[in-house]
């Protein structure tokens, strides 16, 4: 009952016009124009190519091969007898609906937004157009959005990443998805443009996930940009690109960036990579971890999840970083940091989570011990020069699916994984719990830009207000059981606090 009455919908957020009784005007003043070192880092590849770096989700269990006609080609209907949306196979609805209920069942935080405004309708008129992962997961966000009152039409973000069941359904709501796991290039932006270029319907949102829908509409319907409230975007090259085009004074509507909201960073991209890492790695290759030897590259969110994981399975672990603060959390947390050079003899598996490029390079790949297990955690697949792996005196021998051993002259095999791509990703499945934490802060990105009030947001990239960020917290603290001390008027006025919050800074992560 106490978080009930510290967390309600309308105390804690402003999500509505309707729930317009939150006090917003003390936190305006603590909305930064975040320059993170996200931010400032160069957009090192181009929009396109972020989003073919191919990415085939495991949680996918059906595959792209069970029939080689093009959904382009195919004429689908629904029950309803409309034919506007294009997935793999309309067939697959009843299948994609189950996954979709047993994904429901660990987003309890997205179900209890729908009951909270049940009747409150926050996103009543909003059209999203949306590009993300089209996974169970995203579904149950899709869904919510609709519950609330908006419309949406959906693509996928990558063109591996699609679960066809669950695009299948074309969902409760009316979504019309373009989407299949497998798409070409061109399928990718033929899908985008579907979704954003139909008569007698006009966006009023996006919600984006790596910056090519955006990058689409920019390029191709500009005019779409007069009717549009917000952007609300997920990854760190979405984000690069908002403030790439922010800095050149090309943004024309506001933004919020949700990859840097404290839910997002500090839980998908750490407690996800902690409980997938070990996954991924024994789904493809059966290895035991007691007693191996490991070095981690990069000591971010991800480096630390990944090596909490490693640890506990009595992992030797080594750590490389380039920044002496994240080089001194290792050392405090126990890890060896070192040069690769320094270990790549000796070490069993080689793991890099920088965001970086070339940071496994052909000289280290050459170094290597007979079966040393090397793959990647970061968004992008250039972390490890895989490239330069092509060259005719190495075989690629494929051994299973995602998994290549590179056979060296000598015999020397290296374990490749998921040729250089996200492994949990590609391998494994993710925690449903820690994406239904971000689904809620996009959710509530979205309903906050969409009824911001005019001047609230300037044409410029925004984080979510840090009050926001605890409610999505609030919301998943039932889950656990979890029960919230509150501070007393004494204790609050002594720490120059609101009761309810927000409890720290903005720029608090
Ligand atoms: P981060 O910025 O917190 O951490 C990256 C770390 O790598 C930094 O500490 C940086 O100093 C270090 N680094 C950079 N270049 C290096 C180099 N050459 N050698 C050693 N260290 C180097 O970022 P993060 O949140 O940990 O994310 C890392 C990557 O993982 C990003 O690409 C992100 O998009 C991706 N990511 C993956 C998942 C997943 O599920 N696999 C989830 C979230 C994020």
């Amino acid at each position: 009952v106490a978080e009930e009455k510290h967390f309600s919908l309308a105390t804690a957020t402003s999500l509505s016009k309707k729930l317009q009784q939150i006090q917003f005007a003390d936190d305006m003043q603590e909305f930064t124009k975040f320059p993170t070192k996200t931010g400032r880092r160069s957009l090192s590849r181009s929009i396109s190519q972020s989003s073919t770096d191919s990415y085939s989700s495991a949680a996918s269990y059906t595959d792209s091969s069970d029939d080689e006609v093009s959904p382009r080609e195919k004429q689908q209907t629904n029950s309803k007898g409309s034919s506007n949306f294009c997935v793999k196979n309309i067939k697959q609805a009843e299948f994609g609906r189950r996954e979709i209920e047993i994904a429901e069942q660990d987003m309890s935080a997205l179900i209890s937004l729908r009951k909270r405004a049940q009747g409150e309708k926050p996103l009543a008129g909003a059209k999203i157009v949306g590009c993300t992962h089209i996974t169970a997961q995203t579904a149950v966000l899709i869904e919510t959005l609709c519950a609330l009152g908006a419309q949406c039409r959906w693509s996928a973000c990558n063109i591996y990443s699609t679960q066809n069941e669950v695009a299948a359904p074309r969902l409760k709501h009316g979504v019309a998805v373009f989407a299949w796991k497998g798409e070409s290039e061109d399928d990718f932006w033929w899908c985008i443009d579907r979704c954003v270029n139909m008569d007698g319907w006009q966006a009023n949102m996006i919600l984006d996930d790596g910056g090519d829908l955006t990058h689409w509409v920019y390029k191709k319907y500009p005019n779409v940009f007069k009717k549009i409230r917000g952007i609300v975007e997920e990854s760190v090259t979405g984000v690069h690109r908002l403030y790439q085009l922010s800095k050149a004074g090309k943004l024309c509507v506001p933004a919020m960036n949700v990859n840097d909201s404290v839910t997002k960073q500090k839980f998908d991209n750490l407690y996800c990579c902690r409980e997938s890492i070990l996954d991924g790695l024994k789904r493809t290759t059966d290895v035991m971890f007691g007693g191996k030897q490991v070095v981690v590259c990069g000591y971010g969110e991800v480096g630390k999840g990944c090596c909490a994981a490693l640890k506990a399975l009595g992992a030797i672990v080594y750590i490389t970083e380039i920044d002496p603060i994240c080089a001194l959390q290792a050392c405090m947390d126990g890890f060896r940091v070192v040069k690769l050079n320094e270990v790549i003899r000796q070490v069993d598996v080689v793991i890099t989570c920088t965001g970086n490029k070339n940071v496994v390079t052909r000289e280290h790949l050459d170094r290597m011990k007979n079966s040393c297990i090397v793959c990647n955690m970061g968004h992008s697949n250039t972390e490890i020069d895989v490239t330069s792996l092509r060259t005719p005196e190495l075989t690629w021998e494929r051994v299973r699916s995602q998994v290549d051993h590179v056979i060296w002259p000598d015999g020397k095999r290296v374990v490749l994984l998921a040729e250089g791509r996200l492994l949990n990703l590609s391998c494994s499945t993710v925690p449903t719990f820690v994406l239904s934490i971000t689904a809620t802060t996009q959710a509530l990105a979205l309903i906050e830009l969409y009824n911001a009030p005019e001047g609230r947001y300037k044409q410029d990239v925004y984080l979510l207000p840090k009050k926001m960020d605890e409610y999505v917290a609030s919301l998943h603290l039932p889950s656990f059981d979890a029960h919230l001390t509150e501070l007393t008027d004494d204790q609050a006025k002594y720490l120059g606090l609101n009761k309810n919050g927000p409890f720290k800074p903005n720029y608090y992560r």
